[in-house]
């Protein structure tokens, strides 16, 4: 039978992936009653600059760190994908395959959420998703936690959609929340940092994916 409880998304760059999103997927799985959590690498993201390793690589590393979790499955949908990977075209794609009930939850950190008014189409993507919000360390609005200071747009956007964790469940998109996570002041960027000048970033990701970058020579 179809599974059909809620069901998280949580796209990235994970550039590389690390304890942070790994983290982040287990507590949002338990404090939102996920019943599985599909993690998204992305293609080629529109915001930012080129990655410092290709999408196959960044797609092998979030494959190695889900390994062995049930709970967590990657999805090479934007990997492949010819063009701009943008996350309302991923909800349309997830929303058709997981049928118009199923609720659908989009995980991000509090800073990518200050940043979703510049997505793509994005205040489309409520008709899609719900959205849930982890506090992350350094990035709560103006040194608050959230919901604190938004730019107005989004905030207009949320202030009738601010629900609690059992909302989730009952309707497939639309509310947002916000959920507290283990505070871990983890970047993929200070790991690559810590990579390019040769020093030990063991114990911030997996082992696995460490050796993979190892292997690869990847972030030199
Ligand atoms: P970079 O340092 O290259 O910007 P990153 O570590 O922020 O990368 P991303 O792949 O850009 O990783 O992040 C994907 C998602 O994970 C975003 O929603 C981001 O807010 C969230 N995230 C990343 N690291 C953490 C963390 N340590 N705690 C909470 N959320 C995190």
């Amino acid at each position: 039978m179809a599974e059909t409880g809620p069901l998280g998304i949580f796209g990235g760059t994970f550039d590389p992936i690390h304890l942070g999103h790994l983290r982040l997927a287990d507590e949002a799985r338990e404090a939102l009653g996920l019943a599985r959590i599909r993690l998204i690498p992305s293609g080629r993201p529109p915001h930012r600059e080129a990655p410092g390793s290709s999408p196959e690589d960044r797609l092998a590393m979030a494959r190695l760190a889900v390994a062995g979790n049930p709970a967590l499955e990657v999805d090479d949908g934007e990997v492949l994908a010819p063009r701009t990977s943008y996350t309302i075209l991923t909800l349309e794609r997830l929303r058709a395959e997981q049928g118009p009930a199923r609720p659908l939850v989009l995980l991000l950190g509090a800073d990518a959420f200050e940043g979703l008014p510049s997505w793509h189409r994005w205040t489309e993507l409520f008709e899609f998703t719900h959205i849930a919000v982890a506090n992350r360390p350094g990035f709560a609005p103006h040194g608050r936690r959230w919901p604190g200071v938004l730019s107005p747009a989004l905030e207009e956007a949320c202030r009738e959609r601010l629900a609690n964790a059992p909302a989730l469940a009952a309707s497939p998109a639309g509310r947002v929340v916000a959920f507290d996570m283990t505070p871990l002041a983890i970047s993929a960027s200070d790991i690559r940092a810590r990579i390019r000048g040769g020093t030990s970033a063991r114990y911030l990701l997996p082992e696995a994916v460490l050796d993979y970058i190892q292997t690869h020579h990847l972030y030199r």
